[in-house]
């Protein structure tokens, strides 16, 4: 039996999910659309000839009764309040990163989850199924580079629209590392801080870029991650982890060097869709997988609410310019 989707929010990542799941995946129809942007709706059904129903807003779609999975790709301040709805619907629920747009509202997922008694929700964090990252928590937990001391990141677009703002450096961007760091070190935090190196030309008033964020983990394991959104040359992602035995790093995406002119060159990617295509695929086709026999497996609310808490630390730091302490409150054994 196919799983039935129903999309809430039919934008860049919404009508992108929505192709994998109808031409891409197997095991998946997708059945329902809904976006404050109707005609965003209509033009994605007919774009991938889609035998789904447009729904005038997200409860009505939640309710319906041939939808059993909800994915939420709509802006992030609307994440809770879908989430919180499918999880009344006693329906799976797929969202997007943040899960909620606060601790707080993490909190009340999390809350309302564990009161259902069964995991519905996966949020879209997607770095762990990528191949790259995959083989760098392969190195760490098999001991090839012996315990992790520190790990060195980087993130950097080539360019961010004009309403992208300093703390979207975090909310945005930073958070994907802030899942995949404690995921990859088996590790939470324990304070962060974020400094301001020399500002690009590129910016704008309301955008501090570069930025640099410290984190240290409870096994005091060290942090930097530089986020760079105006970098200029391309999409690019670097984890370097420094143990006591050797270095690992994060492959680079694969390329072709062409020699020509006395010049040997790769080139980088730019678009951010085509660096996690992969990882995109197999964590939407896990989600499917684990509606289908009803045992989720991807990262949970739980992970979405630890991001979130570190992500608070570090906006309040970007304010104070401190060390802000992260205080994770004790794990559930619900998410074990
Ligand atoms: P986007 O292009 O702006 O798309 C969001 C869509 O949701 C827009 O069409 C928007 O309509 C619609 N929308 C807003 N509120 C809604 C509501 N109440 N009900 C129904 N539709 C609503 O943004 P995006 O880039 O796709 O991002 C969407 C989410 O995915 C964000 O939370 C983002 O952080 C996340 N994301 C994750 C990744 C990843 O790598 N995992 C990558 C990209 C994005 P209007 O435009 O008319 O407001």
């Amino acid at each position: 039996m196919k799983v039935r989707f129903g999309v809430i929010g039919t934008g860049a990542i919404g009508a992108d999910h929505a192709r994998r799941i109808s031409k891409v995946l197997t095991g998946a129809d997708v059945v329902a659309v809904t976006d404050v942007n109707r005609e965003s709706a209509e033009s994605l059904v007919h774009n991938l000839d889609l035998q789904a129903k447009v729904y005038g807003d997200g409860h009505k779609l939640i309710a319906a009764g041939d939808v059993d999975a909800v994915l939420v790709t709509s802006w992030g301040p609307t994440h809770e309040e879908f989430v919180l709805a499918a999880i009344e619907a006693g329906k799976y629920v797929f969202c997007e990163k943040p899960l909620a747009t606060t601790a707080a509202g993490c909190r009340r997922i999390v809350d309302a989850e564990i009161l259902h008694g069964k995991r519905l929700v996966q949020v879209g964090f997607m770095r762990p199924y990528d191949a790259g990252y995959r083989m760098l928590k392969k190195a760490i937990s098999e001991n090839e580079i012996g315990e992790p001391l520190m790990v060195h990141c980087a993130h950097r677009n080539p360019e961010v629209p004009d309403s992208y703002e300093t703390p979207m450096a975090i909310q945005d961007t930073l958070v994907h590392e802030l899942d995949v760091l404690r995921w990859l070190l088996d590790d939470d935090y324990v304070s962060a801080q974020v400094i301001f190196p020399r500002t690009t030309k590129y910016t704008h008033s309301k955008l501090a870029d570069p930025q640099i964020v410290l984190l240290e983990t409870t096994k005091g394991v060290r942090i930097d991650v530089e986020v760079f959104v105006n970098c200029k040359y391309g999409y690019d992602i670097q984890c370097s982890v420094v143990g006591e035995e050797g270095v690992a790093n994060l492959p680079e995406p694969m390329s072709i060097t062409t020699r020509k002119n006395a010049q040997r060159f790769e080139g980088i990617l730019t678009d951010w869709k085509k660096r996690f295509i992969d990882a995109y695929d197999v964590e939407l086709q896990d989600f499917i997988e684990g509606v289908k026999v009803r045992e989720l497996t991807g990262p949970t609310a739980w992970d979405g609410l630890a991001a979130s808490v570190a992500s608070d630390a570090c906006v309040k730091s970007q304010e104070s310019g401190e060390i802000i302490k992260i205080e994770m409150p004790p794990r559930p054994s619900f998410y074990r």
